[in-house]
């Protein structure tokens, strides 16, 4: 992957981070050197040693820190880009021509310091997708016909089996074939308790085998494994920049032209007015230094993608800048129910019986069709099929309809399983339930060539962390919508048992689709669902999360974000995350603004110096929006 930080176009950085660092001399090295030698001439003007003395060493600080920065100038001169170490360059290079050699070693000096503090803080950055890489051990055990031996994880293919160790980090993505144990999967989920697993069990690339010994069918190949994704995601999520960091740089770009002719005009009025050439020089050069667009242009990347960063570490992804701007502003969230606020580990709680057919013959056709679905619900009829240890019917045709039901042929009968708008479309003659105590939960009806033969009641459970998050959102102010496909009874009852503030039952995916859309002229609105039967929400809404992602190939792909592990607490701490780092660009930028205008406008008026100039306007103020971007990555 690229190491390219930052998207400055100012600064011209870009070119710098995509060519390796083959220079042996670091840069605090020359720094100190550059330094000292400002400092050597320094005391001898003050003593009056010698003019040559002092302009030698003045020349040499120039020149040791000019040496990183005026190449570079004349390399963004060359495609007519005006950055900023064209202009430092040139503010130098003028000062030492008018005969203000301190001012212009001074200007090299000070700025060859903010820039090491920019890459201080890219670097940053960085090591955070270096420590996600590092994850993936450099080697794994690799079971042949020939006993274990250690290979890269690049070098396995899917198929293969790998032997995992007690404290062994899980080098590929697959399934338990042997033994048992506990792993610590926080770097992929955020999850911080061990999980069990045993045989059948999935493991990801990244997490930690703790006590026990397993053997692993790898699933996926290690640029494939979800780890390896996570990390592209994350690097192509550099590209999808935030627009407010978009408008800055567009901002950026005609700015410095614009403050060069300033500068330049102000000059030519200060000759006019009677100034001498050197004076005339000299106001130019300290406007120029003022114009420096830096210090924001840095300090937007590094908020934006160390809030990227941060959320990986906690198992979640989001893909890109524009996303935590968008989360900043969200005021709505409409939430899919089943697999979302519920579990979605549904299960079998009771079957009604209806024209004399028999639980079995109600369960087995329905279950043997639903195999072929990945419906929550089709899981959990599944599930009460093995349970009762009854065979699988042999299924001829089968056909899902989203957020109604499913369709399948065995033998020569037709069974539609599904809800009840499904079956009265498809002109059944329902049952009344009353008549049946069939109790409360989602109702599954199942009917065998326009018969209908049974209804299984479904129980679905809502975790404590569910109803913590909801409140926590309410707590910041944010309005709650449960979409559903389910019935209104259920979607009444789950809303009032974890406090969700409004309810939209019996949606079809298109309907929930035009839900959010009519939520979007309320307001900002994140969609959260499970990616079964919700993908066009997740589309359309502001900003589209998924949940659930290690497990679904979907759901990682198709959503703006996407949480590792079914935990909605992550929602609100979300949401407050792009809120800070939001307020923080905010901050930065007004605070660059204000000062930049101010120090512009004494210096037009000649009255401070170069020395002001850089020390406030340039190197303090990148130090001061760096400083408070880093802020947001160390309070996690
Ligand atoms: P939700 O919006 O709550 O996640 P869905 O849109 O996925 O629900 O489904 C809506 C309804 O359609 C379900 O409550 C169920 O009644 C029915 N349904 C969908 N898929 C299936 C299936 N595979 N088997 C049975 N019923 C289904
Ligand atoms: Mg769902």
């Amino acid at each position: 992957m690229s190491q390219e930080l930052s998207t400055c176009t100012v600064c011209g950085l870009e070119e710098e981070h995509t060519e390796p660092e083959h220079r042996t001399i670091s840069k605090p090295k020359v720094a100190i050197f550059s330094g000292i030698m400002l400092g050597l001439g320094l005391i001898i003007e003050f003593l009056g040693l010698g003019v040559l003395w002092a302009y030698i060493a003045f020349l040499s600080s120039m020149l040791s820190a000019g040496a990183f920065i005026i190449p570079k100038g004349i390399r963004g001169m060359l495609k007519l880009r005006l950055d900023m170490h064209f202009l430092m360059a040139v503010a130098s290079i003028g000062a030492m021509l008018i005969g203000a050699p301190a001012e212009g070693a001074a200007v090299m000096f000070l700025f060859f310091i903010s820039m090491i503090l920019e890459d201080r803080a890219g670097d940053k950055v960085r090591e955070e997708i270096r420590g996600l890489m590092e994850l993936e051990p450099p080697t794994v055990m690799l079971r042949t016909e020939h006993g274990e031996i250690p290979v890269q994880p690049s070098e396995v293919e899917v198929g293969q089996t790998i032997i995992i160790r007690p404290g062994d980090r899980i080098g590929l993505d697959g399934v338990i074939t042997e033994g048992g144990t506990s792993v610590n999967e926080a770097p992929i989920t955020g999850e911080s308790r061990p999980v069990d697993k045993s045989i059948g069990d999935s493991v990801f690339a990244g997490s930690v085998n703790n006590e026990g010994y397993v053997e692993v069918e790898v699933t996926a190949k290690s640029t494939e494994t979800v780890l390896s994704r996570i990390i592209t995601l994350i690097d192509e999520s550099r590209k999808n920049k935030a627009p407010t960091e978009r408008l800055i740089s567009r901002f950026s770009r005609v700015y410095t032209p614009i403050m060069l002719a300033i500068a330049i005009l102000l000059g030519w009025v200060d000759l006019a007015l009677g100034a001498t050439m050197v004076q005339a020089v000299y106001r130019s050069l300290t406007i120029i230094v003022i114009s420096c667009p830096c210090a924001f242009a840095v300090s937007i990347p590094v908020s934006i993608v160390s809030a990227i960063t941060g959320a990986a570490r906690n198992g979640v992804l989001v893909k890109g800048g524009a996303y935590i701007e968008a989360m900043g502003k969200i005021d709505i969230v409409a939430l899919d129910k089943t697999g979302t606020l519920t579990e979605g580990m549904l299960s079998v709680k009771d079957i009604c019986l209806h024209n004399g057919y028999s639980e079995s013959e109600i369960l087995r056709p329905a279950a043997s069709i639903e195999t072929r679905s990945e419906h929550p619900i089709a899981k959990a009829l599944v599930q009460a099929q093995h349970r009762k240890q009854l065979s699988e019917a042999d299924v001829e045709s089968f056909e899902a309809v989203p957020g109604r039901g499913v369709r399948g042929q065995i033998g020569h009968a037709e069974y539609l399983i599904g809800n009840r708008q499904f079956l009265v479309q498809e002109e059944v003659g329902l049952q009344d339930l009353a008549d049946h105590s069939c109790g409360v939960g989602t109702m599954v009806y199942v009917a065998k060539d326009g018969e209908h033969m049974g209804t299984i009641v479904l129980a679905d459970t809502v975790r404590d962390s569910t109803r913590e998050a909801i409140r926590d959102l309410r707590e910041m102010g944010v309005r709650t919508v449960i979409l559903t496909g389910d019935s209104e009874n259920v979607a009444q009852e789950v809303a009032k048992a974890i406090g969700v503030d409004e309810y939209r039952a019996e949606l079809l995916p298109h309907e929930k689709v035009d839900a959010v859309n009519e939520l979007k002229k309320e307001g900002h609105v994140l969609f959260v669902g499970d990616g079964i039967n919700d993908g066009p929400a997740i589309a359309t809404a502001d900003v589209g999360m998924a949940l659930s992602a290690v497990s679904s190939d979907v759901a990682l792909e198709s959503a703006d974000v996407a949480l590792m592990e079914q935990d909605l607490r992550k929602i609100p701490q979300l949401l407050r995350r792009a809120r800070q780092t939001m307020s923080v660009v905010k901050q930065n930028v007004a605070t660059s603004i204000t000062l930049k205008t101010l120090t512009g406008m004494l210096a037009a008026a000649g009255i401070i110096t170069l020395w002001v100039s850089i020390a406030v306007g340039d190197m303090g103020l990148t130090f001061l929006v760096i400083a408070n971007a880093l802020r947001l990555a160390r309070k996690q």
